[in-house]
């Protein structure tokens, strides 16, 4: 399959390429030219697939034959390694929880199918592939626990000292082997910066074969739309017409709902819930997307002002009328988001994180006064991942996880430098 840029129909680029390059030079992003059905006859059997079936299934749609059959079987095995199951919550309501993964974010499912793709895609190689990623939490442990102890690809993370929990920056400083952490004294976005600079220096560019493996690639999209599928394996009443309420930011992981309905998963529609960062919710309003300036919030995670995959929807509607058959939009405060946290709390004994309440609010607004629907909401991160929120707003304290428990009294391992590209370019060229 060939995969073409938003901004460029004509621009279309090999699988490979799409994935190694992650971004046309035309600031687009790639789309697949295709979406490729699944057969009736595999929804009828749906409950005969596990999990990492449903994604091989899925992923050989778009990624043979550029790679065998047994080669995407290994990355489907090897990525979807954890579940994803749905609780219920109430009569209509479940809550799909995709946070059993290493780092405990759905992004887990997108990183380890991208890093084991990349690898292959880079196995003949004999140069090592380094990737450079600036993160502000939740990206870089995913992305680095991706490509842990994959062979041929070292990663270096770029954080900002001081401004990720203490549990985050467990995450992205014990794992060693060829994950490096590099702690920045300043900013996320001098992080982002200093990552940009070095793409565009010549003397890094001719020492390391360097890649982004950015949040956009389409090699992290395509396995978001396994779980779709899984959590609609799991509805036991298939009868009853169902829907996703997505907690979202920058928008991959509801445009890889959309991609799951395309490819014939029977939903009947979308719920995109954000917090005070409303652009796509305006748009759907009023026709118009006008980028924000970001907002902090509580469900910091989907703190996006102007989120990439716009252009992925709009590549697949053109119009927000027609999005909006398919998508609803609301918006809800950090008030309000903490309100239904303690809600389902005291209601359901059921402790979510802040962006799985956003999802949640969605929810209830939407299927008010609505008879025989049901709702799968997407929870994205475990709550203990944003412990500070959750503590304060709950007056508890959860139990960690074993992932997070392992990790708790280890070792840091980071380098701590000025945030002054000459002094990483130096340290970059004598490792
Ligand atoms: C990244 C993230 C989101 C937002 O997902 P998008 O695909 O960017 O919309 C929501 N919740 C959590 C916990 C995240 O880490």
């Amino acid at each position: 399959m060939k995969f073409y840029s938003t901004n460029n129909i004509n621009h279309r680029v090999s699988l490979a390429d799409a994935i190694m390059k992650s971004l046309p030079e035309d600031n687009g992003l790639y789309m697949p030219e295709s979406i490729p059905a699944l057969p009736h006859s595999f929804f009828e059997n749906i409950q005969h697939y596990s999990f990492a079936e449903i994604g091989f299934e899925i992923a050989k749609r778009f990624l043979h034959p550029d790679l065998s059959l047994s080669e995407i079987k290994n990355i489907t095995d090897d990525a979807i390694n954890f579940p994803v199951p749905i609780v219920q919550l109430d009569d209509q309501t479940f809550i799909l929880e995709l946070f059993h993964g290493p780092t405990l974010a759905f992004k887990d499912v997108g990183a380890r199918f991208m890093s084991r793709t990349m690898a292959l895609l880079n196995k003949n190689e004999n140069k090592k592939l380094t990737i450079l990623v600036a993160t502000s939490g939740d990206t870089g442990s995913a992305v680095a626990n991706g490509f842990y102890d994959v062979d041929g690809i070292e990663v270096i993370i770029l954080y900002p000292s001081g401004k990720v929990s203490p549990l985050q920056e467990k995450q992205l400083t014990t794992l060693g082997k060829n994950i490096t952490a590099l702690e920045i004294k300043g900013t996320f976005d001098d992080c982002q910066r200093l990552v940009k600079q070095s793409f565009l220096d010549q003397r890094l560019n001719n020492h390391y074969r360097l890649s982004s493996a950015n949040s956009i690639n389409i090699a992290r999209l395509i396995p978001q739309s396994f779980y779709y599928v899984d959590a609609y394996r799991q509805l036991k009443d298939k009868s009853i017409p169902f829907y996703y309420s997505v907690p979202s930011g920058n928008f991959g992981n509801l445009t890889a709902g959309l991609i799951a309905k395309k490819m014939g998963l029977p939903v009947s529609g979308f719920i995109a819930a954000t917090n005070a960062n409303d652009t796509i919710p305006n748009y759907l309003k009023t026709g118009n997307y006008s980028a924000q300036e970001t907002i902090a919030t509580i469900s910091n995670a989907m703190d996006v002002g102007n989120p990439s995959n716009y252009a992925r929807m709009n590549d697949f509607y053109k119009s927000h009328l027609a999005m909006g058959e398919d998508i609803v939009g609301y918006t809800y405060s950090d008030e309000e988001t903490r309100k239904m946290m303690v809600d389902t709390y005291q209601n359901n004994n059921y402790v979510l994180d802040p962006h799985g309440a956003v999802g949640l609010l969605g929810w209830k607004e939407f299927s008010e006064g609505k008879n025989n629907i049901q709702g799968i909401i997407l929870e994205t991160a475990h709550p203990t991942k944003f412990i500070d929120v959750v503590t304060d707003t709950l007056h508890i304290t959860p139990e960690l996880p074993p992932a997070l428990k392992a990790i708790e009294h280890a070792q840091k391992q980071s380098v701590l430098m000025e945030n002054d590209f000459s002094v990483l370019k130096n340290y970059l060229l004598s490792r």
